[in-house]
């Protein structure tokens, strides 16, 4: 036992990966009195709250060893109801890289040129780009691949658009991925979709006839590669923000509502020290500021949840975005395409009522600042908080793909 382990640690070490040895995951169902309490935790350092509901339902924490003592006082002392639902994050964090070494087995590289790519692995942010770039240089006449802005690790941040005409003559949906680091489920889905609108010509047909597209597979590379390598639930930017602090919480940046509350940099939330100021922000603000006026549905795709939400997010009920009917509605379009082929059942609703308030999130920046009509954030897969299994990504983003062309569908009926 004392070999094995002493074989864990120097892979560790090997490999850089960043320990998440003895952080606990708890679920907690506070009433109405002690959700405050619980809110204040929010904003702490080693807090690291995966969902934060509303009184009554049960929310789900992750906490650094340092601070649990601390923590489980405050719920005995509260009498907040709770259970430890993962005692070692650590070992899961270990049993998915093993599944993930076990499925690559035999496999080669997953984008290769010519070949229909291999959806059931998670790519690199390399392979990402350069999946978009062959797309760009095969199909001139359909992708346009442009550099947005390089991140502070010098990774491209890049969108792509995809149009049969001029781009920009038609309504434009625009979607991002891979915001936060963690979420790896969200770019695979994305990814797909925009394979089935360049290679297969049946889709791309029917999706390209009355919209264009304005796509970021992969808005956080930097976050990706550091989730990937080193720290697995790694969910901001890799921006040194102090000498002291690295990271920013992207969905936290934008400018519609940006708040500076009391977060302080290395919370999880922390929104940064000036609206916009990072460059996976300011990236998507400063591309939609050229479309905007053509743009009619943006989705930001994240996990987990299998969740389709609409703004605001500063706001819940009764609070709601004008549109809030023609929000569900098309909300209920995603839902409905995705079960009429089998697939999961995505709560529709408001993002506020269904996840809590955030300030500063790119859907409210969208709706709010520029006056999008429809803004979702997705929250796709349910069950296996951030580590969906490898083994499933093909199916998800098959699955995630009628969603997609449920709500393109209607976009295009509607606005050409
Ligand atoms: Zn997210």
């Amino acid at each position: 036992m004392r070999k094995f382990l002493v074989f864990i640690v120097l892979i560790q070490v090997c490999f850089g990966y960043e320990t998440y040895r003895n952080y606990k995951v708890y679920d907690m169902t506070p009433t109405n009195e002690q959700h405050e309490a619980l809110a204040n935790w929010q904003n702490e350092v080693g807090v690291d709250f995966w969902r934060f509901y509303a009184p009554e339902r049960t929310s789900r924490v992750m906490i650094a060893p340092d601070k649990q003592e601390e923590f489980e006082a405050f719920l005995v002392q509260t009498g907040i109801k709770y259970e430890v639902a993962i005692h070692n994050m650590e070992d899961l964090i270990i049993s998915e890289r093993q599944n993930i070494t076990r499925n690559r087995r035999g496999r080669s590289s997953p984008v290769q040129p010519g070949f229909t790519p291999d959806f059931s692995v998670y790519w690199t942010a390399d392979e990402m780009e350069q999946y978009c770039t062959y797309l760009a240089h095969t199909y001139p006449n359909l992708v346009q691949i442009e550099t947005l802005l390089f991140s502070p690790n010098n990774r491209r941040i890049y969108a792509l658009k995809v149009s049969n005409g001029v781009f920009g003559q038609k309504p434009i949906i625009a979607m991002e991925g891979g915001m936060h680091a963690r979420e790896w489920a969200s770019p695979p889905t994305v990814l797909y979709l925009l394979h089935k609108l360049v290679e297969d010509s049946q889709y791309r047909n029917e999706l390209l006839a009355n919209v264009d597209w304005l796509i970021v597979p992969m808005d956080n590379p930097d976050g990706y590669e550091h989730s990937r390598l080193n720290a697995r639930l790694w969910r901001q930017n890799r921006r040194q923000v102090t000498p002291t602090c690295v990271g920013v919480d992207i969905n936290r940046n934008f400018g519609y509502s940006w708040r500076t509350a009391t977060v302080a940099c290395g919370s999880q939330t922390y929104p940064g020290p000036s609206s916009l100021s990072e460059p996976e922000s300011f990236a998507l603000h400063t591309l939609l500021e050229r479309y905007a006026s053509r743009v009619k549905l943006y989705l930001s795709v994240h996990t987990f949840g299998d969740m389709v939400l609409w703004p605001w997010g500063y706001s819940g009920s009764p609070g709601w975005i004008s549109t809030h009917e023609e929000h569900q509605a098309l909300g209920v379009l995603w839902r409905d395409g995705i079960l009429a082929q089998g697939g999961r059942n995505y709560i529709v609703g408001n993002v506020a009522d269904v996840l809590g308030n955030a300030f500063g999130a790119v859907d409210d920046h969208m709706a709010g600042h520029y006056g999008i009509p429809y803004v979702y954030t997705l929250e796709l897969t349910s069950g296996f908080q951030f580590q969906y299994p490898e083994a499933r990504i093909g199916a998800l983003a098959a699955e995630t793909f009628w969603g997609y062309r449920a709500m393109a569908l209607h976009i295009g009926e509607k606005f050409s």
